[in-house]
Formats: C-alpha cells, sequence, structure tokens
C-alpha cells in the first residue's frame, strides 16, 4: 500500500500536511501570476490571493481529515484480513496454507515435524471446550519459545501443529524434539482454574527442498502415528532401526 496509516496521531498529521499544501500552493501560484501582470494594482493582488487562501483554508482541512481516514480504516480492514489470511486466530501459529508456503518459499532442507497433542479429547471432556481452547493456546507457547526464532509453528488442524526448522538435520532435530516434548511436558497448566498437565507426540522427517511438501507430511504423519502406537509422550523422526533411530521413549 502507497501510505499505512494506523494511529488517530498519522490521520492528523497526514491532514496537516495535505490541509498546508492544499493552501500553499493556491496562495503561491495565484499571488505569482498576479504580481506578473502589468498594472496589476496592489489591492487586487491582496484580493487574489486572501481568495486563494481562504476557500482552501476552510475546505481543505475537514476534506483531508476525512479522506485520510478512510485511508486509515483501509489500513486496518489490509492488516486485519492479512492477519486472518496468515495466522490462526485461537492460538497465533501460522495458520496450515501459510505455514506450508513458508516453508515452500524458505526452499529450506530442514526437520518438518507433526506435533500432536495426547488424548485432547480426554481434556476437552474434563475441563471443557474453553479450557481446551487455553490448553492450546498454552501448548502453542510452549512450542514457539522451545524452537527459537529461525523455527516456525503452524496449525496444521484441531490439536495438530507443523514445526519446520530449517537447517536441522536427524540429529540436532532430535534434540529439538526432544526438548519441544520435556518443555510441554513440564509445563504446570492451570486452565479455566485448574490444573492439567498434558503431553505430545512427534513424528518428523528430514524435510529436503527437492521433495514435496505433501510427501514429507505424508512420512512425518506415519512416524506420529508410530509415535502414539508406541505410547504418546514422545518423538519419532526416522525409520531406522531402534539402535540407530532418532527415538526416544519415556
Ligand atoms: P490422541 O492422543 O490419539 O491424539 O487423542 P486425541 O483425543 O487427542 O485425538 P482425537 O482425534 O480423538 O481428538 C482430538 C480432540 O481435539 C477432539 C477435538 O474436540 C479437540 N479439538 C480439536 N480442535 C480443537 C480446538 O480448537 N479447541 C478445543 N478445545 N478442542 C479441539
Ligand atoms: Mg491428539
Ligand atoms: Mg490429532
Amino acid at each position: 500500500m502507497l501510505v499505512d496509516i494506523q494511529t488517530t496521531r498519522q490521520v492528523w498529521v497526514y491532514s496537516a500536511i495535505v490541509s498546508s499544501i492544499s493552501i500553499i500552493v493556491p496562495v503561491t501560484v495565484v499571488g505569482t501570476i498576479m504580481s506578473l501582470v502589468p498594472g496589476m494594482p496592489f489591492v487586487a493582488i491582496a484580493f487574489g490571493v486572501s481568495i486563494a487562501f481562504l476557500i482552501p483554508l476552510f475546505i481543505a482541512p475537514p476534506l483531508s481529515y476525512l479522506f485520510i481516514s478512510v485511508l486509515r480504516m483501509q489500513s486496518e480492514t489490509i492488516r486485519r484480513v492479512d492477519e486472518h489470511v496468515r495466522f490462526d486466530m485461537l492460538t497465533g501459529a501460522l495458520n496450515r496454507s501459510h505455514f506450508l508456503d513458508s516453508i515452500r518459499a524458505r526452499a529450506a532442507t530442514g526437520m518438518l515435524l507433526i506435533v500432536d497433542a495426547d488424548h485432547f479429547k480426554a481434556v476437552n471432556d474434563k475441563l471443557g471446550h474453553a479450557a481446551g481452547d487455553e490448553a492450546l493456546c498454552i501448548l502453542v507457547h510452549s512450542m514457539i519459545s522451545s524452537i527459537g526464532p529461525k523455527g516456525i509453528v503452524g496449525r496444521l488442524g484441531g490439536e495438530e501443529f507443523g514445526v519446520f526448522l530449517p537447517g536441522l538435520n536427524t540429529d540436532n532435530g532430535a534434540v529439538m524434539a526432544d526438548r519441544i516434548c520435556a518443555n510441554v511436558r513440564a509445563l504446570d497448566m492451570i486452565v479455566d482454574g485448574k490444573p492439567l498437565k498434558m503431553t505430545i507426540s512427534i513424528g518428523g522427517t528430514l524435510h529436503h527442498q527437492r521433495y514435496t511438501i505433501g510427501h514429507s507430511l505424508k512420512v512425518a504423519d506415519e512416524r506420529l502415528y508410530k509415535a502414539k502406537q508406541a505410547g504418546r509422550d514422545r518423538f519419532i523422526l526416522c525409520d531406522d532401526p531402534p539402535q540407530k533411530a532418532a527415538m526416544r521413549s519415556v
């Protein structure tokens, strides 16, 4: 957008600038032209300049304020639409499509994790849906602070999230997955005034930029399924035999 106007102060400042220009320009032009006309009496010049000053003085400030206010509303609308397009409104994580687009845009190799809250239906059943919502927000906050500034977190749907860690391989990806699990496990949540302990399961894969995201998601999802089958509260990042696998049971 040409001008991004967000605050009331900006509306006043821009209105003042536009109004000043609307007054200075006609005064200068009329004054210059009239004074160049040979024999033009001073009174006539003063009259012309006064008119060129007074008309925009009454018209420009309200009109420019109105116009700049409309621009501000437009900026605000665009900002809100942009937020809806990019972010999940409940948790603040990237939404699914923006998360996947961000991975494509980076064109980087890295660890792709699918994180799923364990037995989350029971959380809703026991504490209510609003408490479940609160727990999801805390979960996302914990993941974001666990992975640092280079990683991204997106909500893939429901209580399932994607994490992309550019530049990480299976070894240091395992360290990170372990940290994410441990930090969630360690949370002493109070939701809706009641204590809640939560765990997550993670399936992951090394996403190479030459793979499609769909392929990597499928592989990560298969490993998430295995992590669930193996008892939850754990991560599985590769299909190697257990002694080589980046797999942790707790
Ligand atoms: P599992 O360990 O196998 O993943 O069990 P689960 O109970 O987490 O999985 P299941 O698929 O049976 O249930 C997912 C639950 O997540 C059910 C659904 O109501 C809840 N859920 C999904 N999205 C939201 C949400 O936005 N808010 C709340 N409060 N609950 C949600
Ligand atoms: Mg679940
Ligand atoms: Mg799920």
